[in-house]
């Protein structure tokens, strides 16, 4: 199985865009890290990374239980982790500590009484919180809140310039979790607390959560469909679980416009999402401005998933994460942090996270390779010239 090689529909029409977005004239706060990871990396053999890309994993995730049946299970993280570990750039990754998520970055987005029936609801043991389908075991609010910090830890480090983007490997999930409510195998949501953090924490004044999980993010949506200074923008089967995330949810009141919903019919494949990225997602981020990049990146869209019915392949992650980097460079000085959400095949979802890594890292040499991205060659060059 080789479901990275060519995709024919991503590569087509890919290179006009790719370098009119390679052009990293204005990189700012990685710049420094990034040359000394350049410097260090020129006495090393390859891989060559071209940013310093941070990786955010603890084994303490491993200790959700959500249920004995449940796809969302530990051996996600572990496949994946064993998945990047053959990767010759796994070594050029930052490891990034994550700690337990302040109380008070919880409450940003979640209510004081729900923080404290999650908490009260996994040390009784569970068996779950809120709806059935979010599991909790005894250490569920312990390792909820390290997925949220892990976030934090990975825009710290970003905001300080030591990296230039990261990957947060955590579970459970965060999009579908609500101001005071569990839902979709969540219970906090790691990137709207993000958000918050970066503007509260960080002094951001906007920030873009891009969300391609299968599965419309209801949590994030409602997070922020009244606020102008987060855009949320989903792709999405549709209609689907969780219900919402229809084109006509823009926002409300002074978040109207905020909100760009791409729904996706069951049995969409790459062509489509190319299609929406470049009609709607790519010109909202580019009249947005994002000061910094959120993916709320589930792998749950790709064919092999057991969930959902859109038909992605891996090379459409590719595709998309390096159109996602192209408008970090030219709006948000490259910072961009990525948090799993959904995935569920465990065949799919570590060659679609080990993809997406090595596009974050600058690293990926099976594409350049194969001579379909053209954006790795043009942040060469661009690369070489600083
Ligand atoms: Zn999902």
């Amino acid at each position: 199985m080789n479901r990275t090689a060519a995709v024919p529909g991503v590569a087509d029409g890919n290179g006009a865009e790719a370098r009119a977005g390679s052009r990293r004239s204005e990189r700012s706060p990685g710049a420094g890290a990034q040359g000394q990871a350049g410097a260090t990396g020129a006495t090393r053999r390859a891989p060559a990374v071209r940013r310093r890309t941070g990786l955010a994993y603890d084994p303490i995730c491993l200790r959700h239980d959500p249920g004995r049946t449940h796809p969302e299970r530990s051996a996600r993280l572990t496949a994946t982790m064993e998945r990047l570990a053959r990767e010759p750039w796994f070594a050029e990754l930052v490891p990034v500590a994550a700690a337990p998520c302040p109380a008070e970055r919880l409450e940003a987005v979640h209510a004081p009484d729900y923080i404290a029936r999650a908490e009260e609801v996994c040390r009784s043991g569970g068996p779950y919180l809120d709806v059935p389908d979010v599991g909790v075991s005894r250490e569920s609010f312990d390792v909820a809140r390290i997925a949220a910090g892990a976030g934090l830890a990975l825009a710290d480090r970003v905001m300080a310039g030591e990296i230039d983007n990261g990957f947060s490997l955590a579970r459970p999930p965060g999009h579908h979790a609500e101001r005071s409510l569990a839902l979709g195998f969540c219970v906090f949501n790691n990137a709207a607390i993000l958000a918050r953090y970066l503007q509260r924490r960080h002094g951001l004044e906007k920030v873009l959560i891009l969300d391609w999980d299968v599965h419309h993010g209801n949590g994030t949506q409602h997070a922020f469909e009244e606020d102008p200074t987060v855009l949320y923008a989903s792709l999405h089967q549709y209609p689907f679980y969780p219900g919402t995330g229809a084109a006509s949810e823009e926002g409300i009141g002074r978040g109207t416009g905020a909100t760009v919903n791409c729904p996706m019919p069951a049995g969409a494949r790459d062509a489509l999402y190319e299609e929406a990225f470049r009609a709607r997602i790519l010109p909202a981020i580019d009249r947005f401005k994002p000061d910094a990049v959120l993916l709320s990146a589930g792998f749950d869209a790709h064919a092999e998933d057991p969930l959902a019915a859109v038909e992605l392949s891996t090379g459409c992650y590719r595709w998309m994460s390096e159109r996602v980097l192209e408008a970090a460079d030219r709006h948000a000085g490259g910072r961009v942090v990525s948090l799993l959400e959904g995935g569920y095949s465990l065949d799919a979802l570590p060659e679609c996270v080990a993809a997406h890594i090595e596009c974050l890292a600058g690293a990926d040499r099976d594409a350049r390779a194969a001579g379909t991205l053209e954006a790795g060659d043009g942040l060469t060059k661009g690369n070489e010239e600083e």
